[in-house]
């Protein structure tokens, strides 16, 4: 009855849509996913040139240079940054070249300007070079037309740089899935309401909000409805342009549960009502007008395993992102665990680096209606189904958010 969750993960990533492509100024590409390919338009550094400020010499000239017996040029030109420079170096000559410029022709070494003393329009070089020493060449770093960036590249620092290196001034990006996120409950109300006896505030709609920014989607918050179908229903209905729906609360067996009796009303075809982990096994997965519409439980520990393991992978694949899972390693429990059983378990963890490994304390205050775990946690530790009960010091697999 309950799928297992990696299959619960294709599922939803089989029925899933990859956003389209849009041009974007570069500027506002941070945290995009690239749509294109991008290669070097030209080899980079694009000529050779110096790396510090000093004196473009032949090597031939130099080698034999210490400070007890200088070898004296005579300097014949000065090329800045971003000038030609306008004569070649001959022998017994120099010319003076600040850090990025262009090396002149029969240059082959240049001396750092601490390795210098100026005489009258001569300098001294006291510090023999070796040939090709402090010259950046041609091409080094990057070659013309190799390819640095293909379609799924998160853009951050670095490729951020790299598109700008190569001219990319509107790259093409993957437009952000929009998620609505809709909260049900007759006891949740607004942030700014009253908390009337019984109520709650909504508290799952901004964490999964941050949640859906993080992985790389729109959020839509579509506020809090009471347990009324055609209230759902509407809500639902009147959000516009969204690529995928999440609700919160109700999608469980209880009698106030809507979820299941809305995905008939709506003719939702269903995909799975339940996956085989703890926290988060009611999970009401369908397909709603070619979107996913994905009924999460109002558990806030659930809500978010639920959305970390199902959701999060999803978004990212649509957003088209590469590399849609979060990373694992292995981690040395702190202190014994002693909550495992038949079922898959997650359980929030504090991960940190101590003595060469990673040791994992699971957090207290974890039970399914708490969202105090997610406050502290870096990872969620996943522990196998019909697992013993574990001591400290054993090694655990952890997800690391
Ligand atoms: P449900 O999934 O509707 O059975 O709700 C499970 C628990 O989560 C109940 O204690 C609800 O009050 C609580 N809950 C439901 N929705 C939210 C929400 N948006 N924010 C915080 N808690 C919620
Ligand atoms: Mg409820």
């Amino acid at each position: 009855m309950a799928i297992l969750l990696e299959q619960a993960c294709s599922l939803l990533q089989e029925n899933s849509r990859q956003m389209p492509v849009v041009e974007l100024p570069l500027a506002a590409c941070y945290g995009r996913i690239l749509a294109q390919n991008t290669a070097a338009d030209i080899d980079f550094p694009p000529f050779a040139r110096s790396p510090l400020d000093g004196y473009a010499v032949r090597f031939a000239d130099v080698k034999h240079a210490t400070a007890d017996c200088p070898v004296s040029l005579e300097v014949i030109d000065d090329v800045p940054a971003g000038m030609v420079p306008r004569t070649a170096v001959r022998a017994g000559t120099a010319v003076r070249i600040m850090t990025g410029a262009k090396i002149p022709a029969g240059a082959d070494a240049v001396i750092r300007l601490e390795d210098t003393v100026t005489v009258n329009g001569f300098i001294n070089i006291i510090t023999a070079a070796g040939a090709d020493r402090n010259i950046c060449r041609q091409g080094e770093e990057f070659k013309q037309g190799a390819v640095l960036l293909t379609p799924g590249s998160a853009l951050r620092d670095g490729a951020l740089g790299i598109l700008a290196m190569f001219g990319q001034d509107k790259p093409r990006v993957y437009e952000k899935p929009r998620v609505a996120i809709l909260a049900t409950g007759t006891e949740i109300v607004a942030v700014n309401q009253l908390v009337e006896p019984g109520k709650i505030r909504d508290s799952n709609s901004y964490m999964l909000a941050a949640k859906v920014l993080e992985a790389g989607g729109e959020p839509v918050l579509l506020g809090q409805v009471r347990d009324n179908i055609d209230d759902i229903e509407q809500r639902l209905e009147q959000a516009a342009d969204i690529d995928l729906y999440l609700t919160t609360g109700g999608a469980s067996v209880g009698d106030y549960d809507l979820m299941r009796p809305l995905f008939e009303r709506l003719s939702v075809r269903p995909l799975f009502s339940r996956v085989a982990i703890k926290p988060g096994m009611p999970v009401l997965a369908g397909c709603w007008r070619d979107r996913l519409l994905i009924g999460l439980s109002g558990n806030p520990a659930a809500a978010g395993v639920s959305f970390e393991l199902l959701i999060r992978p999803l978004v990212r694949r649509m957003a088209g992102v590469r590399q849609i899972e979060r990373p694992r390693a292995a981690a040395v429990l702190q202190q014994k665990l002693v909550k495992t059983g038949p079922v898959r378990r997650f359980v929030w963890a504090e991960c940190i680096f101590d003595n060469g490994r990673l040791a994992a304390r699971p957090l207290l205050l974890q039970s399914n209606g708490m969202m105090a775990g997610l406050l502290e946690a870096n990872a969620l530790l996943d522990i196998p189904a019909f697992s013993p009960p574990l001591v400290a010091g054993a090694t655990v697999a952890a997800l690391l958010l």
